[in-house]
């Protein structure tokens, strides 16, 4: 490899030209047909006259194109940013502007945005899908108008290859700059740690433009020459069709959708076999969802992964042959270093709860993109990223997430984390999925509320949710109201959707 991101299907490409690299439902891509969209890419890009550093904006739901768009402006040595598709077109002005982005990438799903966006900003390139809209190219022209060579690359692998967006769980979005080394390193990383190489078929579902999805699930498969399933999102009956038509080997997910997949799977008896490896990560996953996993798919293992935009994104991964320590999210990968520090920054004690900190050379070197502000908050002089995330560290350096520090909540002068009431909450058997989240109080400063999704036909009262509670719990740290839901928010990337519970709990109770 040159270092170039952009360039990390050359592995596959010399390897085995004539093996698939991408498939979706109806469409292969052999190595050498990627490598040479890529190259069109990259020579449009080049053409247009962008290049090193040059920011370009994707708007694409997970499809192979959106991979060798990706590919091909990283390829030209330009910048990727790739933001949410579902978003409403205020939000992506507001990523164009944050990234001063001059070009655009769009699907035909996008293609009405991005020609508004089009006509409101000078950009170089401004193409989608099957597009006649106003201002726009059709992509398929573009790049057919595009030569097929490759391009060379000026870039190092220090520079900016791939500006993704934070999940904004815990407010604006932020971009981050990640160099072309940090995701080499981490997809080398991943696939020496799942044992990956060229016949493992990875299945994608969630979404592409999220770090968990690109850089745990797609680039480890593309760089060790295997190939990628990419499903345009989840719908559980689908990814399960996937696994078994196409003989994936490893999934990549969240905690929301294994959730789904795993009643899905226990109902439709397929042959599962080929899957070897499950990997999860971007949220808390109860051990109890793990049994119904490995039951469900009982030729796979599970692994989990934590993570963050700002680190790669993995931190941390439990060993895939190593056995299991319920609710661990593993010690830290090669290269990390991790510690547990009370609000001075000192470590506190093996299996106190503190904040996780992080670093490695390689990662969290560029900080986020044009926040000053928010580097000056989380990135600590001497290398350190200040994650924002609670956890503890057992004997052995395996660590333990506990919530988020801005989950914790202080009731009556005791601290109370969500996580910790939610795993009591879980033990009902009428309970099927619980959150909890923090609500103002007049005395107590806050309290705990629960929002619970019963079980099909199940019934239980609020009451009867805290009788058990005060029988299994600490009682300062009980519920005080329970909300009977269909379902939990989630975001886009599938985390659960804290904000909007507090809202909800503000408006009904307050
Ligand atoms: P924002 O930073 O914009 O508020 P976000 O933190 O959700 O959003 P991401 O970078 O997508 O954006 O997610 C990283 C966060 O996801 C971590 O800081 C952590 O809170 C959570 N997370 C990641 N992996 C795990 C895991 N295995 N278990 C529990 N939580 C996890
Ligand atoms: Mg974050």
């Amino acid at each position: 490899f040159t270092g170039n991101l952009g360039e990390i299907t050359d592995f596959g490409l010399h390897f085995h030209p004539d093996e698939p690299a991408l498939l979706q439902d109806g469409l292969t891509l052999t190595y050498r047909q990627l490598d040479e969209r890529i190259n069109r890419v990259a020579s449009g890009i080049r053409a247009a006259g962008l290049g090193k550093g040059d920011r370009v904006l994707i708007l694409w739901e997970n499809d192979l194109r959106f991979v060798e768009v990706t590919l091909g402006v990283i390829r030209a040595g330009a910048i990727a940013a790739p933001v949410n598709p579902t978003l409403p077109l205020e939000k992506m002005r507001e990523h164009l502007e944050d990234s001063a982005a001059s070009a655009l990438f769009a699907s035909s799903a996008t293609a009405a945005f991005a020609g508004i966006l089009a006509r409101e900003f000078p950009l170089r390139v401004a193409a989608a899908a099957d597009s006649r809209t106003q201002g726009l190219v059709d992509y398929e022209t573009w790049l057919a108008a595009s030569s097929a060579e490759r391009v060379s690359s000026d870039v190092t692998p220090d520079d900016i290859a791939w500006l993704p967006y934070t999940s904004g769980t815990t407010g604006r979005p932020k971009g981050v700059a990640i160099p072309h080394r940090m995701l080499l390193r981490d997809a080398q990383l991943l696939s020496q740690n799942l044992f990956l190489n060229t016949g493992d078929r990875v299945v994608i579902s969630t979404p592409l433009f999220h770090m968990n999805a690109a850089a745990c699930g797609l680039l480890p498969a593309l760089y060790t020459g295997g190939s990628a399933f990419v499903l345009p999102g989840f719908n559980p009956v689908e990814t399960l069709r996937a696994i078994e038509e196409h003989r994936c080997t490893f999934s990549t997910g969240v905690p929301a959708m294994y959730k789904l997949l795993a009643s899905q799977a226990e109902q439709a008896a397929g042959d599962y076999s080929s899957l070897r490896t499950i990997t999860c990560g971007s949220a808390p996953l109860p051990p109890s969802l793990i049994a119904r996993l490995t039951d469900a798919f009982p030729a796979a293992r599970f692994v989990e992964g934590y993570g963050m935009t700002e680190c790669g994104p993995a931190a941390t991964l439990t060993p895939l042959h190593a056995p299991a320590r319920p609710g661990s999210i593993g010690p830290a990968l090669p290269g990390f270093e991790i510690r547990v520090v009370d609000d001075a920054g000192h470590d506190v004690p093996t299996n106190d709860v503190g904040e996780i900190w992080i670093r490695n050379p390689m990662c969290t070197a560029l900080g986020y993109y044009n926040r000053p502000e928010e580097d000056a908050k989380r990135f600590k002089p001497d290398g350190w990223f200040a994650t924002g995330d609670l956890g503890t560290r057992d004997a052995d350096g395996w660590f333990y997430f506990r919530g988020r520090a801005d989950d914790r909540m202080n009731v009556g002068g005791e601290n109370v984390y969500p996580a910790e009431v939610e795993a009591v909450l879980t033990l009902i058997p009428a309970i099927r999925d619980v959150a909890v989240v923090a609500l103002p109080h007049d005395t107590k400063g806050e309290v705990p509320v629960a929002f619970a999704v019963l079980e099909d036909g199940a019934d239980i009262t609020a009451d009867a949710v805290k009788e058990f509670f005060f029988a299994h719990g600490p009682a300062y740290a009980h519920p005080r109201h329970i909300l009977f839901v269909t379902a939990l928010p989630h975001t886009a990337t599938g985390k659960l959707d804290h904000r909007t519970m507090r809202l909800q709990a503000d408006r009904e109770l307050r």
